[in-house]
């Protein structure tokens, strides 16, 4: 299948092409026509399976495609559950809209209210924001939603996950009722269904990688270990470059900051990324590490949501996460869109349970 076939107009095309994108994704290949139509989805798909172009590039589409005359309104509100991924729904909504560009802005905490407010006010099609920040701008008055008519939420698990089922909730009250609503979710428990049902009007549902499974191909190694030698054995495995450059999970922010650390003492490049760090101390971190300048990136959970960093070989369970879903999400960042990749999880036998 190509991306001719889908719908999107020559412009789209052209950027997809700039990408060097041959043929679109399982989710793509389902989501574009459906959205193009103007129906609902509900989409099961976790980041690596070009999910984002999924929504972006219809999104564009129909936001020229039905513009009226007048100025700039907020038109589409795509709700993420992490600055990280904001920026790069942003970023992708950039690319993709490359030859047919939208005006769109990010809103999220950590940044200054003011400058937000000011990109508000020039004028907007399109917003990203994270929950929380939406809302303090929604308070102030400072964004109005009655005219929003297409709502993405992104990464939905995580953001109930993240406890922000009521800041969503109040979201949903401020939007129209008419409108086009698109729901993506790695995994899909009563909590997001319930979401769905209150959210979606007869929506389209599809699945890009099978439910509470990992996602193909990622190979899964496991190695028994004593937690006073994981330490060492990771050393060992980077020294060797058995592990070229890898996203390693720990459970802590105090965790991440300790390994990232000790790693540095070993003289291995590694830098911490988690919710306690400033957002130029997370990009720079990123950079850094999609660069190759450092081997090492540990990360908690809620930190690496979102984190785009193509065809990453190997993840690293440091410690297992205390839910499989997280599992899952962890070892979905590698082996990213159809690139093979490794996760190797070590195990102290005081998390054989967790196993
Ligand atoms: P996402 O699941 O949206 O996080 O996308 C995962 C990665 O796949 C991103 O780095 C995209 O640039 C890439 N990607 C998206 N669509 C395609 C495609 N059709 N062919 C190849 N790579 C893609």
């Amino acid at each position: 299948m190509t991306f001719d076939t889908l719908g999107l107009r020559p412009e789209s095309l052209r950027a997809i092409a700039d990408q060097g994108y041959t043929d679109p994704t399982p989710v793509q290949a389902q989501a574009i026509p459906a959205i193009l139509r103007g129906r609902d989805l509900l989409a099961g798909a976790q980041t690596g399976t070009g999910k984002t172009a999924a929504f972006v590039l219809p999104m564009i589409e129909t936001l020229h495609a039905t513009r009226g005359p007048g100025p700039i309104k907020l038109r589409a509100l795509v709700v993420v559950p992490t600055r990280e991924l904001a920026l790069q729904v942003e970023q992708s909504i950039r690319t993709y809209g490359a030859h047919r560009p939208v005006r769109s802005t990010t809103i999220f905490g950590g940044m200054r209210m003011d400058r937000q407010v000011r990109a508000l006010r020039a004028g907007v099609e399109v917003v990203v924001a994270t929950p929380g920040r939406l809302l303090d701008h929604v308070r102030q008055r400072t964004i109005d939603l009655r005219r929003v008519e297409i709502l993405v939420l992104d990464e939905a698990d995580r953001m109930l996950d993240m406890g922000f089922i009521h800041d969503i909730k109040r979201i949903l009250q401020q939007l129209p009722a008419e409108r086009q609503s698109l729901l993506f979710s790695a995994t899909f428990n009563p909590r997001i269904r319930r979401l769905a049902e209150d959210l979606l009007r007869e929506p389209l549902s599809i699945d890009a990688a099978p439910r509470n499974a990992a996602a193909a191909p990622v190979r899964q190694v496991i190695h028994p270990v004593d937690r006073s030698r994981k330490r060492h054995l990771l050393t060992h495995m980077l020294r060797g470059r058995e592990i070229e450059q890898a996203l390693v999970f720990t459970r802590t922010k105090r965790g991440a900051n300790r390994l990232a650390e000790q790693l540095g003492k070993d003289g291995i490049r590694a830098a911490a990324i988690h919710g306690n760090k400033s957002q130029s101390q997370r990009v720079r971190a990123l950079t850094a590490f999609k660069k190759g300048h450092s081997q090492v990136l540990v990360a908690t959970d809620i930190a690496a949501r979102g984190l785009d960093i193509e065809s990453l070989p190997h993840v690293v369970n440091f410690e297992l996460p205390n839910v499989p879903e997280d599992y899952v999400h962890r070892i979905g960042r590698s082996g990213r869109a159809g690139e093979a990749g490794t996760a190797i999880s070590l195990v102290a036998v005081e998390e054989q349970d967790l196993m």
